[in-house]
């Protein structure tokens, strides 16, 4: 399997980087091709501009999604997201590896998102959940937290349950651009836990990715479920 972990933390010696080699050294380990893009390393630029795009279809207004569309077809897409495109259709797999940073992903990641999930190739018109352009290939979320589990537990917990914090990255992210998406690997409390506490996290990570072919995917959205108006079928339309 093809695998392209993203990676954002500004510190080279965190946990959360080393969540990112196990993963790297263990993946390889089972004998999968492993590309990483490490993006403070790489001084990726998170801001979506005008500057993306080499030839502009409307020099006058910027559309971003038009003119990611045109690019596409025009290959026009600045070199560093067009490196990033190549990478991600090479991967069945995408990981994405980070520190919860607002109970989302940091800006580098999130401008990572914003301009290589372009329009044309990875969805657009009706092209979204089970059948966006990235369809058949699998995604995760791992990241470290200050948070304890307990706090995330369900409804009735201090911060309410993950599937409604994660919503946007897992389904209005991954899932809309087609990707099966595989249920979180969340390193809880790292920095106040002992040493040998992180040890054990980064074990049980190392157990999760050796067991990813017998991941169930989290349920989504099927298009096949709704009418052409995106009504779910058998709902009465107002007259
Ligand atoms: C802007 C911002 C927003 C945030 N929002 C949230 C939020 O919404 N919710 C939340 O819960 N948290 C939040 N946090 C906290 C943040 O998610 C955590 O601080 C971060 O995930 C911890 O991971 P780290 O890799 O940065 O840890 P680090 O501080 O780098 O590492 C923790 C400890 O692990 C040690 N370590 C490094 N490598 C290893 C290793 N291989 N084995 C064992 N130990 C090792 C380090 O030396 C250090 O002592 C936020 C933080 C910031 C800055």
């Amino acid at each position: 399997m093809n695998i392209l972990i993203v990676h954002a933390h500004p510190e080279p010696q965190s946990f959360c980087t080393a969540m990112k080699d196990l993963a790297v050294a263990t993946l390889q380990g089972a004998g999968h091709q492993v590309q990483v893009s490490d993006l403070y390393a790489m001084g990726w630029n998170p801001v979506a501009s005008a500057a993306d795009f080499t030839v502009r279809s409307n020099p006058d207004y910027l559309v971003y999604a038009l003119e990611q569309r045109e690019a596409v077809k025009a290959d026009a897409l600045a070199p560093d997201i067009a490196a990033e495109l190549d990478k991600l259709l090479w991967a069945d797999l995408l990981i994405l590896n980070f520190p919860l940073f607002w109970c989302s992903v940091p800006a580098m990641l999130k401008g990572w998102i914003d301009r290589v999930l372009v329009s044309g190739t990875c969805y657009g018109g009706l092209r979204f959940y089970d059948r966006g352009g990235l369809a058949g290939k699998r995604a995760l979320l791992s990241f470290s937290l200050g948070g304890q589990q307990h706090m995330f537990a369900d409804e009735a917990a201090v911060h309410g349950d993950w599937e409604p914090m994660l919503r946007p990255l897992q389904r209005g992210t991954l899932a809309y651009v087609g990707m099966r998406v595989l249920p979180p690997f969340a390193a809880y409390h790292v920095p106040y836990v002992s040493s040998g506490a992180r040890a054990v996290i980064l074990e049980q990570y190392r157990t999760y990715l050796l067991g990813l072919e017998n991941i169930e995917p989290l349920r989504f959205p099927s298009l096949a479920d709704f009418d052409r108006g995106l009504r779910p079928l058998g709902q009465q339309v107002p007259a």
